[in-house]
């Protein structure tokens, strides 16, 4: 009998690897299918960064670099806090990862501990709660009204706040909601935090670059510095730089817990991939217009969705500040039957139908705790969402 790790035995299937796959099937029969299940830019890395991985190969720099880091891109990661985040970081405070999850996943590794308390304000991106799973310990999570912009009030983390809360996990911009917290709202909810010294932050940075109209993000550490002993700002190269695959994440936070991170992460990787840290130095230290392309990119095609989905009899959504995600509600939907006989009693009924019938991909909303809700991603050009959005009110209004 094989015998799993009881805490990974616990874990759930990733439900956006499950579209992935059926999405990958779908493909491989031909059918002409749009995916607004993606969690990646649809654009390609910029051409000096690319330009900066191919040189690192010809140097030769394919070797093991320093667990935390090569230090040019240490020094690269505390100037960018400087100068994007207002944070005065010591590079030797920073630490690089295989991309912003393993940041996460190092930082709750190392701190947790059997019962102790993470809280996860709902709807959230659905690999939190996971990680805490693995760690063993627990996940509290908040509920966010659609009302209050899917974001979390000072009262509710206060009634969520016990002596066995370990961390208190932000994500701004959100995935799934695009929802943005203002400096306001940051320093509200910090006020509720220095009652609490027990409580860590985890500032999950990742969507900071795409954010529209004249939204300004801001992040837990640089609006309240009397919690910047216990916050840990984490940020990276993936959405920001269209560098999914290049795997490169960092972090600043206490010196005690970038060295528990460090240690473990020696014993985890060794270190990120020293080709993908010359590109991400290329990225951090280079131009910055693609940040800017990317963002009117992305603002242009969330004003297309948004507005075609509300124009039709189906989906109702807010317009999202910032990320590159619609979330959508389904609640209309229910009750209904497609034309091919598929009734549809929640949010993960109305993306199967979507898949099959409309070959249109989308997240259920339920697999980040919010139902009944669909995800959008709008990574993709103009002319596929505007066919997507067309293919999505036709299903809508053929339902029965
Ligand atoms: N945090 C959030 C909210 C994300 O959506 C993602 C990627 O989907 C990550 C972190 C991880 O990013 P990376 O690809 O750098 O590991």
């Amino acid at each position: 009998e094989v015998r799993l790790n009881c805490h990974l035995a616990a874990v759930k299937p990733s439900a956006t690897y499950k579209v992935i796959d059926r999405v990958a099937e779908l493909r491989a029969q031909g059918v002409s299918l749009i995916s607004l299940n993606a969690g990646e830019p649809d654009f390609d890395t910029p051409p000096h960064v690319r330009q900066a991985g191919i040189e690192a190969i010809r140097k030769g720099h394919t070797r093991y670099t320093q667990v935390a880091g090569i230090r040019p891109l240490r020094e690269a990661i505390a100037r960018k806090f400087s100068r994007e985040n207002g944070l005065d970081v010591d590079w030797r405070n920073t630490l690089v990862s295989t991309g912003g999850k393993q940041v996460i996943f190092t930082a709750l590794a190392a701190t947790l501990n059997e019962g102790d308390e993470v809280i996860v304000p709902v709807p959230y991106w659905v690999s939190y709660p996971e990680i805490v799973q693995l760690c063993g310990a627990k996940t509290v999570t908040v509920q966010c009204e659609a009302a209050n912009g899917f974001k979390m009030t000072p009262q509710a983390l206060r009634h969520a706040i016990t002596p066995r809360t370990r961390w208190l996990v932000l994500n701004s911009p959100s995935n799934p909601s695009g929802a943005v917290y203002s400096q306001e709202e940051l320093r509200a909810l910090s006020a509720v935090l220095l009652d609490h010294p027990q409580v860590l932050v985890l500032s999950d940075d990742i969507y900071e670059h795409l954010i529209f109209d004249d939204v300004t993000h801001h992040t837990m550490a640089q609006v309240a510095p009397r919690l910047q002993d216990r916050v840990l700002t984490m940020n990276g190269v993936s959405k920001a730089y269209a560098m999914t695959g290049w795997r490169i994440g960092f972090g600043t936070g206490p010196g005690w817990l970038i060295d528990a991170m460090e240690k473990l992460q020696g014993q985890q990787t060794s270190g990120a991939c020293s080709i993908s840290q010359y590109a991400a130095l290329a990225a951090l230290e280079g131009p910055k217009d693609f940040i800017s392309a990317a963002r009117s990119a992305f603002q242009r095609r969330r004003d297309l969705v948004v507005s075609k989905l509300n124009a039709g009899p189906g989906f109702r959504c807010a317009k999202p500040q910032g990320a590159f995600y619609v979330l959508a509600s389904c609640a209309d939907l229910l009750g209904k039957t497609t034309p091919a006989g598929r009734f549809l009693a929640s949010d993960e009924d109305v993306v199967a139908a979507m898949l099959e019938e409309i070959h249109v991909a989308a997240v259920h909303g339920s697999a980040f705790g919010l139902g009944p809700y669909v995800r959008m991603a709008y990574a993709l050009d103009d002319q596929k969402l505007s066919m997507a959005c067309d293919r999505i009110n036709d299903f809508c209004a053929g339902l029965i």
